[in-house]
């Protein structure tokens, strides 16, 4: 059915292929971010520091020609970058598909995208080097916050739940003193608080996200990985949550009031 329109399969490879160039970008973004490089200039490999040329830089594909090494120095290229690509590339897609109905489709799709991307960027920021990447989540923040007011939805709910997932983490950074949480996950709540600016949606985020680090945990103390003390960051798992939210969200809910309104 979503296929019949030749218009809506020629907009499904649009999404597809620019989210596999904004996956790139945030494999480059950061990268340059951690190392507080600027944004300027062309993309070199980490390891000989050998400028890549265009027909290396392209996604997925140059990964595959290269078998994963680098041309000149044949270092291997971490599977981050591919899998970046890829992931962005079916979310832009998914994003596409769930809002393409919209009567607001553009500001809807630019919305999700820009939350999709953030996500992406906690993600592996997070997983990489336990930490927030808090200056992106201001920004970013900000501007989705925008984006919801002006599509409609009135600021004082908005503010609301950016204070409401502050709060949620201000509390466990002091119940835990200030060990389980950090600064930065405080953030990361105002600002899922801002993206998700309701209590269902939220509560769903929290669920998943705990529902999935509490698995991946007891797998990482089987395998041995983790001690129990060990500090697990959260960002990856709440990013995780966030996106099936974004994307599956709305259904999940309903599959679920619907398991009690039966009759
Ligand atoms: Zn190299």
């Amino acid at each position: 059915m979503y296929f019949q329109y030749p218009i809506t399969a020629l907009f499904s490879v649009f999404a597809f292929a620019f989210g596999l160039i904004i996956g790139s970008f945030l494999n480059c973004f950061i990268w340059r971010l951690y190392k507080e490089e600027t944004l300027g200039g062309r993309s070199y490999c980490p390891q000989c520091r050998h400028l890549i040329e265009w027909f290396d830089n392209i996604p997925v594909l140059s990964f595959l020609f290269l078998r994963g090494r680098c041309r000149h120095c044949r270092e291997k290229i971490s599977f981050q970058y591919p899998l970046v690509e890829i992931v962005t590339a079916c979310l832009f897609w998914l994003a596409f598909r769930n809002d393409y109905l919209s009567p607001q489709f553009s500001w809807l799709l630019i919305r999700d995208w820009l939350l999709i991307a953030t996500l992406v960027i906690i993600f592996v920021y997070d997983l990489r080097w336990q930490l927030v990447p808090t200056r992106v989540i201001w920004v970013m923040g900000l501007l989705i916050l925008g984006l919801n007011i002006f599509l409609g939805i009135s600021w004082q709910v908005n503010v609301f739940f950016v204070a409401v997932g502050a709060v949620f983490y201000l509390i466990q950074y002091f119940l835990t003193k200030k060990k389980g949480i950090g600064e930065g996950d405080i953030w990361l709540g105002a600002f899922l608080g801002a993206a998700f600016p309701s209590g269902g949606l939220l509560l769903l985020i929290m669920v998943l996200s705990y529902g999935i680090g509490s698995i991946v945990s007891l797998i990482l103390v089987y395998r041995s990985k983790k001690k129990w003390k060990s500090r697990i960051a959260l960002g990856p798992f709440l990013a995780t949550g966030a996106i099936i939210t974004l994307i599956w969200g709305e259904k999940i809910i309903t599959w679920y009031m619907g398991l009690f309104s039966g009759r």
